[in-house]
């Protein structure tokens, strides 16, 4: 037993993709505290505390804390994660695991949990945003057990692709490149036994919660592991082909619509890596699929992770600072508010268009998300307001929103993250223009635009 214990331990992939957070010493069980991978299968947290449970011979078991509120999620992101944990709670119970929801803030309800089970270790899952950050550091300050910390949600773990914030997605790929063949192909195996929990583990009323949000039966976003692998399915067998061509145009649904699966972690990234690598679908569309699933995304998460600034205008390059500040005071033939902007009343009706599909479906197009943010720039007072106006609504109506990709998307396209400097012009300076004329070469601007004229959500 002693001997396939240490051999788990050494399984290829899960070297390095954990760090020690804090040692100390006890002897209770063993906790993974889930936060931002909310899922059960192929997760290199889970798998590392049933490890580390098995090597010490003790009980392990999951908690997750419901928040009451977080950044600027509202009741659509709420109903889809609680149908997501819904399910993980079913499916631990089938496994002999013990599955805890806490129902608050992790800071005020964690550490007398920590407290009452005695728990010697808790794992959590890494998380580059400030408030898990945050919420950690407050959690270990007002508790005494060891913790660690998983990188589950990174096919190369964070620490691992780079010691360092890196410039451009042409300079962090080759060393995720490096990296990929001794990460991407392991999968972490599936928890096997557990030891037996010493004592009840509570009902989880989660119905009670969902209860609380309100109905929306309409809604088209269903959370949940089952459904975030059907999804990611039908797009390896049947979606993936033309990707390459087609993705960019928001009149074709040639992108996956992964990006809430991901961002709530109900779908591993390296898992949709590997059935994508798998599918039979031409070598140009996974290429074209993986350099944004790998490269784009884990790029977000460095700058992240090593820039503390991520979601304001400081955080920029200096050369977009320095240029976007020489041309505060140009002329802006539009401005507008929030409220105007959040209900799309502007001149432009692509712009507005877009901004209906985001409230209505809770996803934007992706090439859109450009335009939309850019052109945000064009029609505030300056950078800080164009930069805390997007990042606002982004977070409040996109279902994949609060996620590092938003922060970064918004940073690219107001402040020149990971892009060059290109020819000056009023108000973005040396930051990358783009303007309706362009959009209409891309595509049928007309026929989006006749999709999302009528908004009756709003
Ligand atoms: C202003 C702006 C805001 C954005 N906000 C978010 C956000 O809140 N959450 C979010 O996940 N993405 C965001 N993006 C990135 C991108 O637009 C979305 O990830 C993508 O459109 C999601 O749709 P999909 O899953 O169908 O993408 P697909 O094209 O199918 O791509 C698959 C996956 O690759 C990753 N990916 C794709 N494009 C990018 C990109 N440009 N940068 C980083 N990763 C990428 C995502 O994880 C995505 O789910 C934003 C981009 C911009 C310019």
């Amino acid at each position: 037993m002693q001997e396939d214990v240490r051999y788990m331990a050494l399984i290829p992939g899960h070297h390095n993709r954990w760090r020690e957070v804090r040692k100390a010493v006890g002897t209770g069980p063993i906790i993974y505290w889930m936060s931002r991978d909310q899922r059960l299968e192929d997760n290199w947290a889970l798998f590392h505390a049933w490890v580390r449970a098995r090597e010490a011979g003790r009980p392990m078991g999951v908690v997750f804390c419901l928040t009451p509120r977080y950044s600027l999620a509202g009741p659509r992101h709420y109903r889809f994660m609680i149908h997501g944990l819904q399910e993980m709670v079913a499916k631990a119970q089938n496994m002999g695991m013990p599955f805890f929801i806490l129902r608050g803030d992790p800071v005020r309800t964690l550490p007398p949990f920590l407290e009452e089970w005695k728990i010697s270790l808790t794992v959590t899952d890494f998380d580059p945003l400030r408030e898990k950050g945050q919420w950690m550091e407050a959690v270990m300050e007002r508790s005494e057990c060891d913790f660690e910390e998983v990188d589950a949600h990174n096919i190369v773990p964070c620490w691992q692709a780079s010691p360092k914030q890196e410039f451009s997605a042409a300079t962090f790929r080759p060393k995720v490149r490096l990296h990929l063949p001794e990460y991407m192909p392991h999968l972490p195996p599936r928890p096997g036994k557990f030891h037996r929990w010493p004592g009840e583990v509570p009902n989880a009323d989660l119905d009670s919660a969902l209860k609380e949000l309100g109905d929306r039966p309409d809604d088209r976003w269903v959370g949940g592991e089952t459904e975030a692998h059907r999804v990611m399915r039908d797009f390896a067998n049947s979606g993936l082909q033309g990707y390459a061509s087609q993705r960019n145009d928001p009149n074709l649904n040639a992108q996956s619509s992964l990006s809430p699966y991901l961002h709530f972690g109900m779908v591993s990234a390296q898992r949709v890596a590997v059935e994508v690598d798998a599918s039979s679908a031409p070598p140009s569309d996974k290429d074209a699929f993986l350099e944004e699933l790998i490269i784009r995304r884990e790029l977000s998460d460095n700058f992240c992770h090593y820039n503390p600034l991520y979601d304001s205008t400081e955080g920029f390059p200096a050369w977009s600072r320095v240029s976007l500040r020489e041309h505060l005071d140009d002329r802006r033939e539009h401005l507008y508010t929030l409220e105007e902007l959040e209900a799309g009343r502007t001149h432009d009706p692509l712009w507005n268009a877009a901004q209906v599909q985001m409230v209505r479906e809770g996803k934007m197009h992706g090439w859109l998300r450009m335009y939309w943010a850019k052109k945000i720039l064009e029609w505030t007072e300056g950078p800080d307001q164009a930069l805390r106006t997007v990042n606002e609504l982004n977070d409040r109506y996109e279902m994949d929103g609060r996620d590092p990709n938003g922060y970064v998307g918004a940073a690219w396209s107001i402040g020149g993250v990971h892009d060059r400097a290109w020819g000056e012009r009023p108000i973005f300076g040396k930051v990358r223009y783009m303007n309706l004329n362009g959009a209409r070469r891309k595509f049928d601007v007309d026929l989006f635009v006749s999709r999302f004229s009528d908004h009756p959500d709003r």
